[in-house]
Order: C-alpha cells, then sequence, then structure tokens
C-alpha cells in the first residue's frame, strides 16, 4: 500500500483516534525497525500520553539485529515497553501477551482495589501506513478469536476482537501520518517503499542507498553484485547493470532497471538485514562521557 496525501483524511483520521484512544488502556504502537523514528509520527505521545505504550520493532526481520537491540533500549529508556516482531511470519508474537499485563499492571490493580476482577485489557493498534499493522492484527488475533459488538440491530458500535480472557483489541487500527516535510526522514521512507515510486526518481533514490551502504554497510555491494566497492559512487549502478545484464538498445547499460534491481533487493531483506536510521545518542549520555 502507497499513501496518498490527502489532509482532509489526515485530520479526520487523528480526530478518529482521539476518539478511539479514550476507550482503551493501551497503544500498540508498530513502528519499522528499519527507520524506528522516521516511521513514526510523535503526535502519538501527546494522544496516547495517559495510556500504557507498547512499541513493536516491527519487520524486525528485515534490521540489524545489533540495532534492533539498540532501538529497544533507547525507547525503554523512554518508558515504553519494547517487543521485536515479525508480524508475517509471527516471530516475537508470543512475548507480547505477558509484556501487555506488565505494561497494564497499575491498571489491573486499580481495577482490584475498586472491586473490578478480570476486565480485560483494551488496547489499539497504531503506525504509519504500511507498517503492517493488518499483518500484525492478523496474525495476533488469527482466526480463533470472536469479534464482540456490533450485534444485529444494534446501532453500529466499535468492534472489539478478543484475544482472550485478559485482552481485546479494537479491530480497526489508527492510522497515523509520518512527518515527512523533513527530507532525510522523506528519503528513509522512500527506501522503505512508503513513498509512491511514481513521484520518486529511482535512480536517484538507489544513488542515495549506495552512499548509505558505502558508508554504513560496507561490503554488502560486493557480495550481492561482485562490485568493486572503491568505484566512485556514481559508477556502482552501472555495475550493478552489468552484474545483471541490464541493457537497453544499442547494448547501453539499463541503469534505470538496475536502479530497480537494487532498491528492491534491499526492501526484500536481498541484501540482508539493514537498519537505516541509528539511535540518536542522548543528551545525558554525550555529558558523561
Ligand atoms: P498496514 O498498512 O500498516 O496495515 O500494513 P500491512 O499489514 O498491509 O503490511 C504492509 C506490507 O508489509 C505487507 O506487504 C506485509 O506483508 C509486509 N509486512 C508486515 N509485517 C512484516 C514483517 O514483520 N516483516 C516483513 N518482512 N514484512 C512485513
Amino acid at each position: 500500500m502507497n499513501f496518498q496525501w490527502y489532509p482532509g483524511h489526515m485530520t479526520k483520521a487523528k480526530r478518529m483516534m482521539k476518539e478511539d484512544i479514550k476507550l482503551i488502556d493501551l497503544v500498540i504502537e508498530l513502528v519499522d525497525a528499519r527507520i524506528p523514528l522516521s516511521s513514526r509520527n510523535p503526535d502519538i505521545d501527546e494522544l496516547g500520553k495517559n495510556k500504557a505504550r507498547l512499541i513493536l520493532l516491527n519487520k524486525a526481520d528485515l534490521a540489524s539485529d545489533k540495532y534492533n537491540d539498540m532501538w529497544a533500549e533507547y525507547f525503554q529508556k523512554k518508558g515504553f515497553f519494547v517487543v521485536k516482531v515479525n508480524s508475517k511470519t509471527g516471530n516475537g508474537l508470543k512475548s507480547i501477551n505477558g509484556v501487555i499485563q506488565e505494561a497494564c499492571k497499575e491498571k489491573i490493580a486499580r481495577d482490584k482495589r475498586k472491586g473490578i476482577l478480570n476486565r480485560p485489557v483494551r488496547a489499539m493498534v497504531v503506525g504509519i501506513p504500511n507498517v503492517g499493522k493488518s499483518t500484525f492484527i492478523n496474525s495476533y488475533a488469527g482466526r480463533a478469536c470472536a469479534k464482540t459488538g456490533n450485534k444485529p440491530g444494534v446501532t453500529k458500535g466499535k468492534q472489539w476482537i478478543k484475544l482472550n480472557k485478559n485482552l481485546e483489541l479494537l479491530d480497526t487500527p489508527g492510522i497515523l501520518w509520518p512527518k515527512f516535510e523533513d527530507q532525510l526522514v522523506g528519503l528513509r521512507l522512500a527506501f522503505i517503499g512508503s513513498i509512491k515510486d511514481d513521484i520518486i526518481n529511482l535512480e536517484e533514490l538507489a544513488f542515495e542507498l549506495v552512499k548509505f551502504l558505502l558508508a554504513s554497510y560496507k561490503g554488502t555491494l560486493e557480495k550481492r553484485y561482485g562490485i568493486d566497492e572503491e568505484t566512485e559512487p556514481l559508477e556502482i549502478l552501472n555495475g550493478i547493470a552489468e552484474s545483471r545484464h541490464c541493457r537497453l538498445k544499442g547494448n547501453l547499460l539499463d541503469t534505470s532497471k538496475a536502479a530497480g534491481i537494487l532498491i528492491d533487493d534491499f526492501r526484500s531483506g536481498n541484501l540482508g538485514k539493514i537498519t537505516l536510521e541509528f539511535p540518536p545518542v542522548e543528551a545525558a549520555e554525550t555529558e558523561n562521557q
């Protein structure tokens, strides 16, 4: 799915989320593990400020294990609960129930003091388009669960998915919009495929990816395409075109096709586990150094 920019939709989505958040105890916020900050909208911090928060580093299978751990620590330091997951295979989902009970332990204790026993935690999933919300809901909820609410003849209400006796999930996720005014954020969103490719110059995007890989993931291009990484970055797309036999009429190298191959290889994980955004060094830590 790609996004289209209709400010009206964004305003409506935000208004709806504001209403939905009133109904829940816990916000499950999905971010893309390859770009954990660029793939979130910090407005959620204000919208969900009185709610427990679980951050899922989704698509963790596509990001570097080392940085996944560093990002998990980064968000934990901010007071959020964090789980690394691959919603597509279900990897990491098992630990979520326990973490949710822990994240909502104050609410559960509050209920207990009021004499309310076993009221399930109510949660909703939020995140930017394409981050994996539907995939997550489907694999987490599976097929075994029953939907509650919306009985025939009753005014349309909220649909809740009953996951177990302790947890109910709002069946429609909240959509957040990325802050893509920042150029670097926009570039990262384009790398992961969250901005329509037809409004992007793919060769320029591929060139930016080449520069990033040469600087931060040495050996990747050589391993995949047999390219000498000492080559001028501008020449690297030519090298990929050669190694993948991308030719135009007259035997000219088809760098546009090569750009597409590189971008696809990155997005599908063929280049390896690559994190594009690194955790910022927090001010307090710098002061101590
Ligand atoms: P939504 O727009 O947030 O609901 O995103 P979708 O659930 O439609 O997922 C967008 C794309 O990401 C789909 O092609 C999914 O198969 C893929 N996807 C979702 N979660 C994961 C994951 O953890 N790992 C990988 N590799 N792909 C994922």
